[in-house]
């Protein structure tokens, strides 16, 4: 009977071969859970989703990547240079989308 721990959807059952020859099964630690945009929580894409993978394999190299999904830093971006050309004042927006403007480099 599967022990108390592993009765959990998160586990994940693999198969082994143990040194006595018999193919044993044991429960590895979590599954990766996808990875979501911090605003809109959509599934970000381009990443992928595993606990051993390298930071490179895992994050595309752009700006929020891994934090936000391409649409938010879109609006972001847009959110920034409006604010710079005057046309929106920085109290227009959400105190979070204030605070990820300040990390917005380029326009
Ligand atoms: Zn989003």
């Amino acid at each position: 009977m599967v022990s108390r721990k592993n009765r959990s959807q998160s586990k994940k059952l693999v198969y082994r071969r143990a040194p006595s020859g018999r193919v044993a099964s044991i429960y590895k630690g979590g599954r990766a859970k996808p990875a979501k945009c911090g605003a809109c929580g959509a599934l970000l894409g381009g990443i992928k989703s595993a606990r051993r993978a390298s930071k490179s394999e895992r994050v595309p190299s752009r700006p929020f990547a891994g934090q936000l999904c391409g649409a938010c830093v879109r609006g972001l971006v847009k959110a920034k240079a409006r604010v710079r050309a005057g046309a929106a004042k920085p109290e227009d927006y959400r105190f979070a989308q204030r605070e990820m403007m300040k990390s917005v480099k380029k326009i």
